[in-house]
């Protein structure tokens, strides 16, 4: 386990009990912290605004209110200390505070190398003085550039995507405008079903459609990989909504989809109470209700026991205890074949998710909209 997963456990789950074990922890966030500035500072970057991006990442990772190191260890480690270790917990915090704060992620910008300032030696005539830096007035002041950050839909999907990727997924991707082949045919939706109405699907011609999910991906990735397939598809899609607080007419999935040998829906309870553990705390429950989807078969919606309220109702889950996350279900026989793989040899499941919703629960964001209208007020926040 990386010093990372271990902030996103409690003390008592991590087995700490004494003084040592507290201050051993800490000293190997600081070391951590450390390491990652040195290695920014090593590796530098030729262009301003990937200096920029770099480290305001950097910053963020460890410094941001929601979600960053030191707000995690705040959530995880400190809140809930025992009595006993409090006051130890306490004092290393305070020192790991004052630790990464000597570290002044946000001064890295001018402390890396300055890549493009230096000349190419060959062009030059030697003695020149080639390669060495243009002088400069340094009383001058210097010139400040904001720091972007990255988005909040963008930050989730990358969260999403690291869990998977610590099980062995890999991401795969795929058009976004689609035949109407890949989009319906293939996953088992035929002509008459509901949401190949021209009010769902944003149509470019007879056969072309702006994909309406990121679904498509499976069968391509069937064709191409054969099995067995374990990847996560992320990407925006499309479909005929009008703009509300809750509807955008380009929102943002995730897909996962999972083939082999012997795979049950076993595996995909398993796996999908895993994610949610990972992305909303240990004590979270998960849910499973029978649904329906044409390219899976049994298929299902999955809801997880509200983090906020831990299920006795909130503003959160909207009073209800539990929030939906996704659909899901063990991918239909037709739709493998489609894919080119044999129904009787492998059998998998797949879900689907919002991300632009998980983004809303997790930043507790009450409208969809903010995510797309540029309002940097809004965006500085994360
Ligand atoms: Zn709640």
């Amino acid at each position: 386990m990386t010093i990372f997963d271990k902030i996103r456990r409690t003390l008592q789950e991590l087995g700490v009990s004494d003084a040592q074990g507290v201050e051993s922890l800490f000293a190997e966030l600081r070391k951590a912290a450390e390491h990652e500035r040195a290695e920014l500072v090593a590796g530098g970057a030729p262009q301003q605004a990937e200096r920029d991006g770099l480290c305001k990442a950097l910053r963020d990772r460890w410094l941001a209110r929601k979600g960053g190191f030191l707000s995690q260890v705040d959530e995880n480690w400190l809140k809930p200390a025992s009595k006993e270790l409090k006051p130890v917990v306490g004092k290393q915090f305070n020192k790991l505070r004052r630790f990464t704060a000597s570290l002044e992620f946000e001064k890295l910008v001018e402390a890396l190398p300055f890549q493009q300032e230096t000349a190419p030696q060959m062009e030059l005539p030697l003695g020149s003085g080639a390669g060495r830096p243009v002088p400069r007035d340094l009383t001058l002041p210097g010139l400040r550039r904001p720091l972007g950050s990255i988005h909040p839909v963008t930050r989730m999907q990358r969260e999403i995507e690291d869990i998977f990727l610590r099980l062995g997924f890999w991401i795969e991707s795929g058009p976004e405008i689609e035949s109407t082949y890949y989009n319906f045919d293939a996953l088992n939706i035929p002509e008459s079903h509901p949401s190949r109405d021209d009010w769902d699907t944003l149509y470019i011609d007879s056969k072309t459609v702006l994909r309406t999910h990121t679904s498509p991906v499976q069968i391509r990735a069937m064709e191409k990989y054969g099995a067995p397939l374990y990847i996560i598809i992320p990407g925006k899609c499309y479909r005929h909504d009008n703009p509300d607080s809750t509807h955008s007419p380009m929102f943002h999935q995730i897909e996962g989809l999972a083939i082999d040998e012997d795979i049950t829906f076993a595996d995909l309870k398993g796996t999908l109470d895993f994610f949610a553990k990972m992305l909303f705390g240990e004590k979270v429950r998960t849910r499973f209700q029978p649904s329906f989807f044409p390219f899976t078969e049994p298929s299902g919606e999955v809801a997880v026991s509200c983090f906020v309220c831990d299920g006795q109702g909130c503003r959160v889950c909207k009073e209800s205890g539990w929030i939906e996350l996704m659909g899901c279900g063990m991918v239909h026989p037709q739709v493998l074949r489609n894919g080119g793989i044999d129904p009787e040899k492998y059998s998998g499941w797949a879900f689907g998710l919002g991300v632009d919703r998980f983004a809303m629960v997790k930043y507790d964001i009450n409208d969809i909209q903010l995510f797309f209208q540029g309002d940097v007020r809004f965006l500085e926040q994360f």
